[in-house]
């Protein structure tokens, strides 16, 4: 391998390490901002949890908060309730919509 490529491939690899910061940069944004957003997530579900419960018939806060904490990512069944969605669709959280 001759000098004059050598060079070209290690001002190639600055080049890649450069937008990788950057990526990593833009990444770390991110988590941060997933970070303040799940907390901000669990306290709300926190209060929805505290919140509205009617006399006799469970301790669930109304059907409209629930959708709307279903809809954020979150279990609203019995199985997982309070708990981060990571699979997708739940079966028992749309049941439990249903009803
Ligand atoms: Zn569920």
């Amino acid at each position: 391998m001759d000098k004059q490529s050598l060079f070209v491939e290690v001002a190639n690899l600055e080049e890649r390490i450069g937008e990788l910061y950057t990526e990593v940069g833009a990444l770390r944004e991110k988590i941060l901002a997933l970070i303040e957003e799940n907390q901000r997530l669990e306290q709300e579900v926190e209060l929805a949890r505290q919140g509205v419960r009617p006399d006799g018939d469970g301790a669930r806060p109304g059907k409209e908060n629930l959708l709307r904490i279903y809809q954020e990512g979150f279990h609203i069944c019995n199985v997982k309730y309070g708990s981060l969605r990571t699979e997708g669709e739940c079966l028992f959280c749309m049941a439990f919509l249903q009803k």
